[in-house]
């Protein structure tokens, strides 16, 4: 069994089929998939958690023929301009619900001009505050703008501040960086997801990367609807795809796809401390 680390499944391209994403989903082979809380904004952050409870089962259990849903919760760097003690406040009540076992995607993107780089520092702060109050683990978006390493230096610093003294640890989502950053992320307990452009052919620096971490320390994600892998490059990504970029990343490691698929669930269940609630044996 596959888990995807990471998509929007309340994203408006999926709407009313979703259902018909997520039956392809489990026949692809994916058993969970972490839906990430951010919307277009913190009004819209409780809608992962929604969809967790519509499609999985009253007890948290996986729907018949359906992955297990997880949510996470969180204020995106570009919304951070919006992080008012309302929307904090919120973000705290939704991480307190089981089912939202992941604060995210939170940290700096300075790719985009959206919220001034001070806001996004000081509520990626605030935000790991209260992640640490409650213990989930943080899900990291870091976009550089290109050939600088700013944004690395200061994410990395700050969790390293804010955040490694917790020892909850987290994810680097759609990893891009290089394997310095990779390194310094993993010291401080973190996991290093890839998505979809671990496929693309120009990307074999990242591929490069990916063949030297930890098999520990990996996990694979779409970040769907956005990042569709190869062969389906440029369409609406689909939680069913992960196994392409399974595939690659097993390819790299010279290990069985099946393999690989049951490290990347053992390490998503280790730092969510899942074991016990898995309903199948990874
Ligand atoms: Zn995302």
């Amino acid at each position: 069994m596959l888990i995807d680390s990471h998509a929007h499944l309340d994203s408006e391209r999926y709407q009313d089929e979703l259902p018909q994403v997520l039956t392809r989903a489990y026949d692809a082979g994916v058993g969970a998939i972490l839906t990430i809380g951010i919307g277009e904004g913190p009004a819209e952050m409780q809608c992962a958690l929604e969809i967790c409870r519509k499609f999985n089962q009253p007890d948290g259990s996986a729907g018949a023929g359906l992955p297990r849903l997880f949510a996470s919760a969180g204020i995106y760097p570009h919304n951070t301009h919006e992080a008012d003690e309302a929307a904090l406040a919120k973000l705290d009540g939704l991480l307190a619900e089981p089912e939202v076992i992941a604060c995210g995607e939170i940290g700096l993107d300075y790719y985009h001009d959206g919220s001034p780089h001070e806001t996004q520092k000081a509520i990626f702060v605030r935000q790991m505050e209260i992640a640490a109050a409650r213990r989930r683990p943080i899900l990291i978006h870091c976009r550089p703008k290109d050939g600088d390493n700013a944004c690395w230096d200061d994410c990395l610093g700050l969790i390293a501040e804010h955040w490694g003294p917790t020892g909850i640890g987290g994810i680097l989502h759609c990893f891009s960086g290089e394997l310095e950053h990779a390194e310094r992320a993993i010291e401080l307990g973190f996991l290093i997801s890839f998505a979809g452009h671990l496929t693309y052919p120009k990307a074999q620096a990242l591929r490069d990367v990916a063949t030297q971490l930890p098999l520990d320390s990996l996990l694979v994600e779409t970040d769907a609807p956005f990042l569709a892998p190869v062969p389906n490059r440029g369409q609406r990504n689909e939680p069913g795809w992960v196994a392409h970029t399974a595939a690659t990343l097993a390819g790299l490691r010279g290990l069985p796809v099946a393999e690989l698929a049951s490290l990347t669930s053992k390490n998503f269940s280790r730092l969510f401390s899942l074991d016990a609630k898995l309903p199948w044996n990874v």
